[in-house]
């Protein structure tokens, strides 16, 4: 049984019944299940066209699921929930689903790069993603003071 941990994003539709609608269908893959998700958080988009704000969340599953088969699972349900194959670069979606890290393996297949390679420099991702993981709590979340803690200039990205 491997430990996985997610980001869920919309900002098509109704974005927080596609969030819901995505963890549920997440929730009923093989050998899977949902051990914590986190509450919603509207974002701004960060690169891409313009377009409307974000509703992101984050989960942490249990799964039997290997890590390709796991990524072709929630590319799958993207499909089903309406995102097309072909779509802009940072663009717009209906579902965005990102595997972020699965137990402590490192990967970089064309396909997968484990842990996901920008997942430390998206507010977005760290936000919601420190309320399920405790072990993600200390990261510094980009353009975010951290309560009780200095900023670490070093960490933050020159670019986006
Ligand atoms: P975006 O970067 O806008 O989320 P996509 O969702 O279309 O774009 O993902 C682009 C590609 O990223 C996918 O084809 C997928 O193979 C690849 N990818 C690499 N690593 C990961 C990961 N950890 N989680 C999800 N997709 C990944
Ligand atoms: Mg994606």
């Amino acid at each position: 049984m491997a430990t996985a941990t997610l980001s869920l994003g919309s900002n098509l539709g109704d974005r927080a019944e596609n969030l819901r609608v995505a963890l549920q269908k997440i929730g009923e893959l093989p050998s899977t299940r949902i051990v914590k998700s986190s509450t919603f958080h509207e974002t701004d988009p960060v690169g891409g066209p313009p377009q409307g704000k974000f509703l992101n969340a984050a989960a942490r599953l249990e799964t039997e699921l290997e890590p390709h088969e796991l990524l072709h699972s929630l590319q799958k349900i993207e499909r089903e929930m309406g995102r097309p194959a072909e779509h802009e670069r940072w663009g717009p979606r209906v579902i965005d689903l990102d595997l972020l890290t699965y137990d402590n393996l490192r990967l970089n297949t064309p396909e997968l790069t484990l842990p996901h390679p920008r997942m430390k420099e998206r507010a977005f991702v760290l936000i919601p993603l420190a309320e399920i993981s405790p072990e993600f709590k200390n990261l510094t979340v980009p353009g975010t003071p951290v309560p009780g803690t200095k900023r670490n200039h070093a960490d933050r990205p020159k670019s986006r």
